[in-house]
């Protein structure tokens, strides 16, 4: 994410490396490179303008006040401007309805369907909600049976009704179905187009008009840049939205959506699209995503999605066996499905602060562990119950088994050994540093 912005950024900042203090000169020098990244990154070229602006006038005003180094300076001014210039603080959105009632609108393609799915996902899930959801795409049959599979996969309902070709009455009804079955949110997923066209805008204002709802999500795919921003422009003209989705974050982005949007439209960005799976969206935050495009990671959200998908429970049932030297392939298995529930290997990566640089060029395989797996899945219910059992004979059927060498198995083998005793370590008291150094 935004890793091209992210380098550019921090030449730009080397460049006062070494200066004891900012003045008019180097301060210039500077900030017309970050102009020069953020124009590349696709920022509007008005705001990257007013932003270099802003932050000379800052970092020549508190140049006596602090005693931080040039470089340092510029950094946190940026950082804060960044953050600013997203929004600054996060904008929930309203789901006090009874039901409440949440708009989609957006082109084709956008990624509106997948949101709604992952907006259901996590209202159900964060905020106790029991939605319905509903399929308002009369043109594309192929739209409502992807909801409908989305919905199955999370456990959500769908409504859609395949015979009316009018989106205000299937709305409405859908509305009627959720008061009567006790549905205290309607999630509304709308038709989109390639691109901004007559009839859809009319279509979704009429939509808008019939069900009131108290919420307008606009959603668009920041890979498009600054097409994404003129889009929005015009959805916002129509339809008065009350925040963004902006998906695909995950992408090689360039970052220019993300920073200009909210200056244009002047509606917050509520949530960020980080990849396919339903569990893959964030609440946006817009200091956490300035942490981000400067390299300084977001450990904040990545503890967050982490607590998100482990459960309490199993961690303490967990630490007992470990505590008890039980832990066992079985518990391994379950431990990697849990990480793969976090998203995208390389993405979570990058939350930690320095990694994201690090990586850049390194190709992270989401399939990574497919290899484990199936060396694991190779064992029977015994060997993986009590891995001490697995001795040369057994080693070589599973190699055979998993088509993977003997090297392969061995090698798992050891690690897992490894990752056992340093469990056991931490459970006694051990820290995450002694940890960090047995690991180097
Ligand atoms: P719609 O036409 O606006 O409903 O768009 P869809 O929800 O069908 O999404 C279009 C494509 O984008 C699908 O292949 C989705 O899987 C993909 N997609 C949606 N959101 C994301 C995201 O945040 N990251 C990635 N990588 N793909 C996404």
């Amino acid at each position: 994410m935004f890793e091209n912005l992210n380098e550019r950024l921090e030449r730009s900042f080397q460049l006062l490396k070494g200066q004891g203090k900012i003045t008019e000169i180097n301060v210039a020098e500077t900030l017309k490179d970050v102009r020069r990244a953020l124009l590349d990154a696709d920022v509007n070229f008005t705001i990257a303008k007013s932003f270099t602006n802003t932050v000379k006038e800052k970092a020549l005003g508190q140049n006596v006040l602090t005693a931080l180094k040039p470089n340092q300076l510029m950094v946190k001014i940026v950082h804060d401007e960044l953050a600013e210039l997203m929004g600054s603080t996060q904008v929930d959105i309203n789901i006090e309805g009874k039901p409440s009632v949440i708009l989609i609108a957006g082109l084709q393609g956008s990624g509106k369907t997948t949101f709604s799915g992952k907006l259901a996902l996590l209202l159900k899930t964060k905020r106790a909600k029991n939605p319905l959801l509903v399929a308002c795409d009369v043109y594309r049959p192929a739209a409502i049976d992807q909801l409908k599979v989305l919905g199955e996969q999370i456990g959500v309902p769908v409504f859609a009704d395949i015979e009316s070709k009018n989106p205000v009455k299937i709305a409405k009804d859908a509305i009627k179905q959720a008061k009567a079955n006790g549905n205290d949110l309607v999630i509304v997923d709308t038709a989109g187009r390639l691109a901004i066209d007559e009839e859809m805008m009319k279509e979704i204002e009429a939509v808008k008009k019939a069900i009131e709802p108290s919420e307008i999500l606009f959603v668009v795919d920041s890979m498009t840049g600054q097409d994404a921003v003129n889009t929005a422009k015009e959805f916002n003209d129509r339809l008065d939205f009350d925040g963004v989705v902006l998906t695909k974050l995950d992408g090689d982005t360039r970052g220019g959506a993300a920073l200009s949007i909210r200056s244009i439209v002047n509606k917050p960005i509520k949530f960020v699209g980080t990849g396919e799976k339903m569990e893959a969206l964030d609440v946006f935050h817009p200091s956490r995503m300035a942490d981000r495009i400067l390299g300084m990671g977001d450990i904040v959200s990545l503890v967050e999605r982490a607590q998100d998908q482990f459960d309490a429970d199993e961690a303490r049932k967990l630490q007992k066996k470990i505590a008890k030297n039980q832990f066992n392939f079985n518990d391994f298995l379950s431990q990697i499905s849990q990480i793969k529930k976090m998203g995208n290997l390389k993405d979570l990566a990058s939350m930690i602060p320095g990694v994201g640089k690090a990586l850049k060029n390194v190709d992270i395989d989401d399939d990574a562990f497919k290899g484990v797996e199936a060396i694991i899945f190779s064992m029977t219910p015994a060997e993986r119950e009590t891995p001490t059992l697995i001795n040369g004979s057994r080693r070589k059927r599973i190699a055979d088994g998993s088509g993977s060498t003997i090297q392969d198995v061995n090698r798992l083998i050891k690690q897992f050994d490894e990752t056992r005793k340093l469990m056991k370590m931490m459970t006694k008291g051990g820290n995450m540093s002694q940890m960090m150094g047995n690991m180097g």
